[in-house]
C-alpha cells in the first residue's frame, strides 16, 4: 500500500494512520518528523534543510522531495508507506509523482478522511486535556481528570477562532490537491464522522486490505 493521507486537522487522520501502522506494520512517514530526524542526524539534506529552518524560511520542495525519496529507499518501506504532511500543494504532488514513478513505486491511493468543518470545530473546541497525565478528553469530563484527578484545561489553539483559522488554511491549500488526485483517479474519500473503528473498516475495504 503506497498511500498519501489527507484530512483536515482534527479529522482523525492520525488515529487512522496509527491503526494501519499497528495492523500492517507499514511505515508512517511524517515529513515533519523526518525533517527533524534528518537535521538531528546531520545528513546532507538535513544540513540543507537546517540552513533554511535556521533562517526562518520554508524548506523548499526539492529538499523535502529529496528527503522523501531518500526515506523510500530504506528497506522498511518495501511493502508500502503512508505519507503524511506531504504533498501539501498540487505542484508538490506532481513532483512527488515524478519521483515515485522513477522509483517504480507509484501511489495506490490518496486517502481523504473527510469530516464536515462544523463537526471538526465542535470536536476540537470541546477537547480538554489533563495537566498532570496528558489524558485527552472532552468538556464532558468536567474540571478534573477521570484518570488521575488532575486539572483539565483547554489548549490555546483549540479555541474557536484559532480552529476556524487552521481549517481555512487547510481548505485553501488542500482543495487543489484533492482535485489533482481526483483527476488522477487516486482519490479515495472516507466519511470520517463516525466511530474510528467503523471509519477504519471502510479504510481497509477501500484500500483492498
Ligand atoms: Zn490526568
Amino acid at each position: 500500500m503506497n498511500i498519501v493521507l489527507l484530512g483536515a486537522p482534527g479529522a482523525g487522520k492520525g488515529t487512522q494512520a496509527a491503526k494501519l501502522v499497528e495492523e500492517f506494520n507499514t511505515p508512517h512517514i511524517s515529513t515533519g518528523d523526518m525533517l527533524r530526524a534528518a537535521v538531528a542526524a546531520g545528513t546532507e539534506l538535513g544540513l540543507k534543510a537546517k540552513s533554511y529552518m535556521d533562517a526562518g524560511d520554508l524548506v523548499p520542495d526539492d529538499v523535502i522531495i529529496g528527503l522523501v525519496t531518500e526515506r523510500l529507499q530504506e528497506p522498511d518501506t518495501a511493502n508500502g508507506f503512508i505519507l503524511d504532511g506531504f504533498p501539501r500543494t498540487s505542484p508538490q504532488a506532481v513532483a512527488l509523482d515524478a519521483e515515485l514513478s522513477k522509483l517504480g513505486r507509484p501511489l495506490d491511493a490518496a486517502l481523504l478522511i473527510d469530516v464536515d468543518p462544523e463537526v471538526i470545530v465542535n470536536r476540537l473546541t470541546s477537547r480538554r486535556m489533563c495537566r498532570a497525565c496528558g489524558y485527552i478528553g472532552t468538556e464532558a469530563d468536567g474540571p478534573t481528570c477521570p484518570k488521575c484527578g488532575g486539572e483539565m484545561y483547554q489548549r490555546d489553539d483549540d479555541n474557536e477562532a484559532t480552529v476556524r483559522n487552521r481549517l481555512d488554511v487547510y481548505e485553501k491549500s488542500t482543495s487543489p490537491l484533492i482535485d489533482y488526485y481526483r483527476g488522477c483517479e487516486l482519490l479515495v474519500t472516507i466519511d470520517g464522522d463516525r466511530d474510528p473503528n467503523v471509519v477504519y473498516a471502510d479504510v481497509k475495504e477501500a484500500l483492498n486490505l
